[in-house]
């Protein structure tokens, strides 16, 4: 990994310990995301193996996946993957939800989900199944 300024590997791979690392595209946009908001980004959930994003409950197309554990792949290319992230706003009277969906789209991001507790998943699919924004 070529980044250490601001996001660890230990984050950023999956987190059973098996190494796994993302795809290198969704690393180089949360870094440009951490760049443009200039507001600390935690990595939630990185790459993730199968037995790891079974433990987790992620859905089997999950773009947490390698490409070629994805159940349906929705057409996507090899160089797509996912975070979850939290992003800690130091500015109160903005609100992350619109600073991350304002400017995530122009760093490559495709997939934005939304969850309460400051929770954010993004992606870079390119399937068919993509753009999208979504809670949970
Ligand atoms: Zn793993």
């Amino acid at each position: 990994m070529i980044i250490k300024e601001y996001f660890k590997e230990s984050k950023l791979n999956c987190r059973c310990g098996c190494g796994l690392p993302p795809q290198l595209t969704i690393i180089f946009i949360v870094y440009s995301l951490r760049i443009t908001l200039r507001v600390p980004i935690y990595i939630i959930s990185g790459a993730r193996c199968l037995r790891h994003n079974k433990a987790e409950g992620g859905g089997e197309s999950s773009l947490h996946l390698p490409l070629k554990d994805r159940k349906n792949d929705h057409g996507a290319t090899e160089d797509t993957g996912a975070l979850d992230i939290v992003i800690h706003s130091v500015a109160k009277h903005r609100h992350y939800e619109y600073d991350l969906i304002k400017t995530a789209p122009h760093l490559g991001v495709t997939g934005i989900g939304i969850k309460n507790n400051k929770m954010a998943h993004i992606d870079n699919g390119n399937g068919t199944n993509r753009p999208a924004i979504w809670t949970y």
